[in-house]
């Protein structure tokens, strides 16, 4: 009898985390679906994602759920996005993306590729001036770059004629937005290993959109737990990298559709469990824009930062690597201690792989305030090469570490 009882609990418990794995894949499909054009700041994809995240808190049942406003200034690319070389027309996300500094450009422009095996900048320059290449568009290796940075610095300015810069660099080409605050002289435009050396022409026409103050929102769900003196909180993005051009988004399943799911099933499953202390979920805008959200919170926080027993921000969680990549405030490291017990009795990842801290997610700026905190990011799985790219879709995303994180979570806060 005893035996039927467990392995009718044994059910059970496998019934739920099969509930909540299906709940986690259903929001990752949804976030990372067309609805929200990669959770960017061009029609509203990311706002559109945060109003659904927050009746997503409600509906699992959180106590309380509030969306935090916060103002940005950011490069979008909603409109235009042609690119053809020698009449050769290129896909945007696939064969070019842009830097996400650029400024709009429409025209018909002369290539020129620099000679890399001979490099003569007093040459490049000189030819630059000749008729021929005057305002033509330069073509570059991206590495190359870095070894002529004051040569490269005057091409991307006006004082050069170039009309800007085209760096081939390797695939699948990524998309960034941690320097779209500002739109800078001249376009940078990324384009794959096999672009076509010796073509004659580029034909183009990119729009920007440069918003300012534009208003983004945290979400901030609370569970109540017995004893409020203290709390736990769980952190992960929901903004994306947006659109490039009118077809083309990131859909950012991995990157952070994952965690943001994570902590919306953590939320769930604690408000099924009423904790011992307060719990906070709470979901940021802004981190591909440079951690803007996290910043604003961690400078406006609904519970004051003293109050934290531990924060676990999860970023890009799910994928299949069994090593888990993870950093650690210097508050947060006798709490590591725990992690490292737990993992090892318990076996959910190989190692946990213990990098410096840097400000690449939203901990950062917990940890900069002393907050015991640990980030989690599931690196180099096989969904890791799809990151910042057009081929981070619901169809690539990886499930396998969801379950091992949240349960040594879940652990963690069990024991601590
Ligand atoms: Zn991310």
């Amino acid at each position: 009898m005893k035996k039927l009882l467990l392995l009718m609990l044994a059910v059970i418990t496998v019934q739920l985390s099969a509930q909540d794995l299906a709940h986690y894949k259903k929001i990752v499909k949804e976030l990372s679906s067309a609805k929200y054009q990669g959770r960017g700041y061009a029609e509203d994809g990311a706002n559109k994602a945060g109003k659904w995240i927050a009746k997503e808190f409600t509906k699992v049942g959180a106590d309380e759920v509030v969306c935090q406003p916060f103002k940005l200034n950011i490069n979008t690319f909603p409109g235009k996005m042609e690119m053809s070389i020698d009449g050769k027309k290129m896909v945007p996300g696939v064969d070019f993306t842009l830097r996400e500094f650029n400024p709009s450009i429409k025209g018909e422009y002369n290539l020129y590729y620099i000679d890399t095996l001979n490099y003569d900048a007093d040459k490049i320059f000189a030819d630059l001036a000749t008729p021929k290449y005057k305002g033509a568009m330069v073509v570059c290796d991206f590495m190359f770059s870095y070894k002529h940075m004051a040569d490269f610095k005057k091409l991307q300015s006006k004082e050069c004629s170039n009309v800007g810069l085209i760096y081939t660099w390797e695939a699948p080409l990524k998309f960034y937005k941690a320097y779209g605050e500002v739109v800078r002289e001249k376009p940078i435009i990324w384009v794959k290993p096999d672009f076509p050396q010796g073509a004659k022409t580029v034909k183009v026409n990119m729009e920007n959109e440069f918003l300012e103050g534009y208003e983004c929102f945290n979400v901030i769900a609370k569970v109540e737990g017995k004893k409020h003196d203290s709390c736990y909180v769980f952190t992960a993005h929901y903004d994306h990298l947006g659109k490039l051009g009118k077809k083309t988004y990131y859909p950012g399943a991995h990157d952070n559709a994952s965690g943001t799911a994570a902590i919306i099933t953590l939320a769930a499953y604690y408000a099924e469990h009423t904790p011992e202390y307060d719990m906070y979920f709470i979901a940021f805008s802004g981190e591909d824009a440079n951690l803007r959200g996290s910043e604003w919170y961690a400078e406006h926080p609904l519970a004051p930062l003293s109050e934290i027993k531990y924060l676990f921000n999860l970023d890009m969680v799910a994928d299949n690597n069994p090593n888990q990549y993870c950093e650690v405030s210097d508050e947060g490291m006798a709490g590591y201690a725990l992690f490292e017990q737990i993992n090892a009795e318990k076996g959910y990842f190989k190692t946990l792989e213990r990098s410096e801290l840097a400000d690449n997610s939203d901990h950062y700026p917990f940890a900069e305030r002393h907050v015991p905190c640990i980030f989690f990011m599931n690196e180099h799985g096989d969904a890791f090469k799809y990151y910042h790219t057009v081929y981070d879709t619901w169809k690539n995303a990886i499930f396998t570490n969801y379950e091992p994180t949240v349960n040594l979570i879940k652990d963690f806060i069990e024991k601590q």
